[in-house]
């Protein structure tokens, strides 16, 4: 059993692994067709698109961690790199307006002033400003720097102003002014519009750095989470240009990047790369194919090119789009017993206990049948053995008689007489015998049937003693018959009761001696009816009366053969008493006589019929 288990197991396991590799093989190709489609199409509809809106686009959809963008010739649009530095020369009121900073800002604050609002360069204009603010905040002229600032944010005139390092005015201006108190209404509208610049990469060029610094001041402020992503993205996407310049490997599919833990992928045209973070990869791969059609046990994980697959129950290449990477499947040890093998298992265990417990009954039956066949055979050789034996002393002495009748020349009609009546006697117990063993067979075989009537004992008597009337009439024989008045009905087969009475009858004769004396009879109760055979015979001994309803168990060897008997009568006595629910007994003393009794339970309903005297 444990043979077919192991083989049903691993039988199972090969299935699995069959329909495991095929939802492998299904999955390796949508992995190719997400990958191919995602990038082709972001590629596709961000041609002719600014750099900047590529790069808030593809991180807004999530398609990667973070890109860098490329025109048709290959170069980088995205992130741009940093502005070149202006340099500016300072005029006599710039440089007095300047050196006022130090000794008195808001004279300098001032001077600034008019700067701004004399100049004819709007840049020169735009710093005088971001100047002339400094000053006010640093003089504690809050509401005056704040009035300017606001001025300026609702003209939105100085929204591309740049200073001299090429960095945006007015963002700057914006977290200086968060470093000092204002009202929260205050503080809430200059917190909101520098998150709207910060996140705004479609109207103003931003210089990456400045924005990556922007946000960073920001998030220290203010916690949110959409920054979050975008500066995360920013960060290593310049990361990137700064480790792989002019060494970046085009080659389409998902490969590893210069930066380290870092995995990219080449759009098709090569417009975009995409950058992903090794540790995130996986979920985003995971979240690319279909909603898991493996049950929840079953891991698949994504093998990266030259780390090991563990103990992966299959793997299979993870296809063209991820050059190197596989998909190993692997199943907890549980769930390969778990799923159908346990069931199996426990269904051979039942199939094996059922297999043992019919064994078992088998076994039992076998051994009751052989018992009876042995009994059967002692049985019918006993029988053969007594009948044989049994039927040649009649027949014996009745051919004697006959063959002397023959040989006497001149008969005597008184000795004929005798010599035919002898042979009617030898006769009559051939037919007792022969009625003996047919009844017996007839039990043995189960085909003895009663025809079970409401009967009366009297009739059962009378027709009991009509059988042996003839021969107990004969002289040396005192045979009374007693039968109460006002029997009750037993409910009786009459013939078999018959039967079991002569029976008793004929062995009070043949164990009695010469002066016989034979009492039948009958009394009754309201619940039962004895039929009680006495005699003055010899008797039996207190252990033998335990014995003699045995089938052919004969106490008296010689007197039983010699009376024509074969060991049966009893037997068939104790059977018919018992299917008539009755019992017998037997009351005996060595020398003195036996009485046997039948006692039946009378008729409950008594039907109309019965046999009347
Ligand atoms: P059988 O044909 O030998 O008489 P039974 O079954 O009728 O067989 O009786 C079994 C034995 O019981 C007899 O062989 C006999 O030894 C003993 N037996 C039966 N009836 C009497 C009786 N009335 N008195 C003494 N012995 C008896």
């Amino acid at each position: 059993m444990n043979q077919a288990m192991q083989n049903e197991q691993l039988a199972i396991q090969q299935k699995l692994i069959e329909s495991y590799r095929a939802q492998l093989f299904v999955m390796q190709q949508k992995l190719e067709t997400v990958w191919q489609k995602s990038i082709a199409d972001f590629e596709n509809q961000s041609e002719g698109s600014a750099g900047p809106a590529i790069f808030s686009q593809a991180i807004r959809t999530n398609l990667a961690d973070a890109i860098v963008a490329f025109d048709g010739e290959g170069e980088i649009i995205y992130p741009p790199s940093a502005p070149v530095p202006k340099s500016v020369r300072a005029t006599g009121e710039w440089i007095a307006a300047q050196s006022l900073e130090s000794s008195d800002r808001k004279a300098a604050a001032r001077a600034y002033g008019l700067l701004r609002e004399n100049s004819t360069d709007a840049d020169v204009a735009a710093r005088a400003w971001q100047a002339q603010l400094r000053c006010l905040f640093q003089a504690g002229e809050n509401s005056a720097a704040l009035g300017l600032l606001g001025s300026v944010l609702q003209g939105g005139h100085l929204d591309t102003a740049k200073d001299a390092q090429g960095r945006l005015i007015v963002p700057n201006a914006l977290l200086l002014a968060l470093e000092f108190p204002a009202e929260v209404e205050i503080r809430e509208k200059l917190r909101a519009a520098l998150h709207t610049r910060l996140t705004d990469y479609d109207s103003v060029a931003f210089p990456p750095a400045q924005r990556r610094f922007l946000m960073r001041e920001f998030q220290s402020r203010f916690a949110n989470s959409s920054l979050t992503v975008l500066l995360a993205a920013e960060e290593l996407a310049a990361a990137y240009l700064e480790s792989g310049k002019g060494s970046l490997n085009r080659e389409s599919g998902l490969r590893p990047s210069p930066l380290p833990g870092i995995w990219q992928y080449f759009s098709p045209r090569g417009r975009v790369v995409a950058l992903y973070r090794g540790d995130t990869l996986p979920t985003r791969l995971r979240a690319m194919i279909p909603a898991a059609t493996f049950p929840s046990d079953v891991d698949i994980d994504f093998v990266s090119p030259g780390q090991e697959t563990g103990r992966a129950l299959v793997i299979l290449s993870a296809g063209a789009t991820m050059p190197g990477w596989h998909l190993a499947l692997s199943v907890s040890d549980v769930h390969l017993r778990g799923s159908g093998v346990s069931g199996r298992i426990s269904s051979y265990l039942w199939i094996g206990a059922v297999m043992v417990v019919i064994a078992v009954l088998l076994a039992v039956l076998a051994w009751g049948l052989m018992r009876r066949q042995i009994a059967l055979t002692e049985l019918r050789n006993d029988l053969v053995a007594n009948v044989t034996h049994e039927l040649k002393t009649p027949l014996a002495s009745m051919r004697l008689l006959v063959e002397t009748l023959l040989n006497t020349s001149q008969l005597n009609e008184q000795t004929t007489r005798e010599y035919l009546q002898l042979i009617a006697t030898e006769n009559l117990r051939l037919s007792r015998l022969i009625g003996n063993f047919l009844t017996f067979s007839r039990i043995e075989r189960n085909k003895y049937t009663f025809d079970f009537n409401g009967v009366s004992p009297a009739v059962v008597v009378d027709k009991a003693v009509a059988a042996v009337r003839d021969r107990f009439g004969a002289t040396g024989c005192r045979f009374e018959v007693s039968v109460s008045p006002r029997l009750p009905l037993i409910k009786a087969d009459t013939d078999a009761l018959v039967t079991a009475l002569v029976n008793l009858l004929d062995n009070a004769w043949k164990y009695s001696g010469e002066a016989r004396h034979i009492v039948l009879a009958v009394k009754g109760s309201d619940r039962a009816v004895g039929f009680s055979v006495k005699d003055n015979g010899i008797g039996l001994s207190s252990r033998d009366t335990k014995r003699i309803f045995q089938r052919f168990h004969q106490v008296h060897g010689h007197l039983s053969t010699a009376g024509g008997g074969c060991g049966l009568g009893l037997s068939i006595v104790q059977f018919i008493v018992s299917a008539h629910g009755g019992t017998i007994q037997v009351d005996s003393e060595a020398g003195r006589g036996s009485t046997f009794i039948i006692t039946l339970p009378v008729q409950t309903t008594i039907s109309g019929s019965s046999d009347k005297p």
